[in-house]
C-alpha cells in the first residue's frame, strides 16, 4: 500500500478525476476526505470507500469560498488527527474568447480554479508543516502549455495554477512539503460529456493525441498517487502533462 496511514483532501471528489483518486488513494491505504460542493456526489464517493473497507469522510464544501476550505480542513483534521496529502483538482469549465467571455464568468472562474487551489495550499500547508512534511497536488491542464483555443478565462486559470504550484514548491520545500500539478488532455469526464457527444468535435478533439485515445478518470488517479506517495519523494515544482503526448514540443 502507497498511503497506509496517510489522510489526504480530495476536491472535486465527486466526480471525474476527483472521484477515481479518491478510490484509488483509498484502497491504497488513505484516509480520505472527498470535498465536493455537490453533496451527494461526495457522499456517494465516501460511501463507496467504506464499502470497501476504507475510511472516508465528506463535505460539502465550494473551494472559493474561504470559510468553507477553512472549514474542510479542519473538519478532515478533527475527523483523522492530520493532513498528509491534498489534491486541490475542483475546477469549472466555461468556454468563451476575449469577447464572449462574461465578466462573471472570468471572476467564477478564476476564483474556484485559481483562488480555490491557492486557499487549499493556505489552510492545507500549516497541518503539513506540524506533521513534518506533506505532499500537494494541484491540477492544472494542457490549457496551461499550449495555445488553448476559445476559452481564454480558464486558460488563464490553469495557467495560474502551474505557477503557483512552483511558488509553492520553492516556498516550502524546506518543511518536507512537496508541490506537483498534474496537466490532464481532453479526458471522458462530466466536464467534456456535451463537447464529446459530438461526433465531429470529439474527432477534431482526439485527432491531434498521439497516444489515439481520451483520457479517463484513471489515468490521472495513477499519476495523482504517484506525486501523493513517496514513490516521487525527490519530485518537486513538476508539471506533469497526463495527456497522450498531445502537447509534447
Ligand atoms: P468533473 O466535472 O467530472 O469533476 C469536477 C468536480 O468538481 C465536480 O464533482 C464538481 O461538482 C466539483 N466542483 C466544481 N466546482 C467546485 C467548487 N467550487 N467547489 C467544490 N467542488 C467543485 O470534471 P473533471 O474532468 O474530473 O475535472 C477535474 C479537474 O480537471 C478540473 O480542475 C478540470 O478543470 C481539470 N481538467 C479536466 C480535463 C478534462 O478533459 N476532463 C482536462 C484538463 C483539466
Amino acid at each position: 500500500m502507497l498511503l497506509k496511514d496517510k489522510v489526504a483532501i480530495i476536491t472535486g471528489g465527486g466526480s471525474g478525476f476527483g472521484r477515481a483518486t479518491s478510490l484509488l488513494f483509498a484502497k491504497e491505504g488513505a484516509k480520505v476526505a472527498v470535498v465536493d460542493y455537490v453533496e451527494e456526489a461526495a457522499k456517494m464517493v465516501a460511501n463507496e470507500i467504506k464499502s470497501m473497507g476504507a475510511e472516508a469522510i465528506y463535505v460539502k464544501a465550494d473551494v472559493s469560498s474561504e470559510e468553507d476550505v477553512m472549514r474542510f480542513v479542519d473538519v478532515t483534521v478533527k475527523a483523522f488527527g492530520k493532513l498528509d496529502i491534498i489534491f486541490n483538482n475542483a475546477g469549472i469549465y466555461v468556454p468563451g474568447n476575449a469577447e464572449q467571455q462574461k465578466v462573471e464568468d472570468w471572476d467564477r472562474i478564476l476564483n474556484v480554479n485559481l483562488k480555490g487551489v491557492f486557499l487549499g495550499c493556505k489552510y492545507a500547508i500549516p497541518h503539513m508543516k506540524q506533521n513534518g512534511g506533506g505532499a500537494i497536488i494541484n491540477t492544472a491542464s494542457a490549457a496551461a502549455l499550449i495555445g488553448f483555443p476559445e476559452a481564454i478565462a480558464y486558460a488563464a486559470s490553469k495557467g495560474g495554477v502551474v505557477s503557483l504550484t512552483r511558488a509553492v514548491a520553492l516556498d516550502y520545500a524546506k518543511f518536507g512539503i512537496r508541490a506537483n500539478c498534474i496537466c490532464p488532455g481532453t479526458s471522458e469526464t462530466a466536464i467534456t460529456k456535451d463537447v464529446l457527444a459530438d461526433p465531429q468535435l470529439r474527432a477534431m478533439f482526439l485527432a491531434p493525441i498521439p497516444l489515439g485515445r481520451f483520457g479517463q478518470p484513471e489515468d490521472v488517479a495513477n499519476a495523482a498517487l504517484f506525486l501523493a506517495s513517496d514513490l516521487s519523494a525527490y519530485i518537486t515544482g513538476a508539471v506533469l502533462p497526463v495527456d497522450g503526448g498531445w502537447t509534447m514540443a
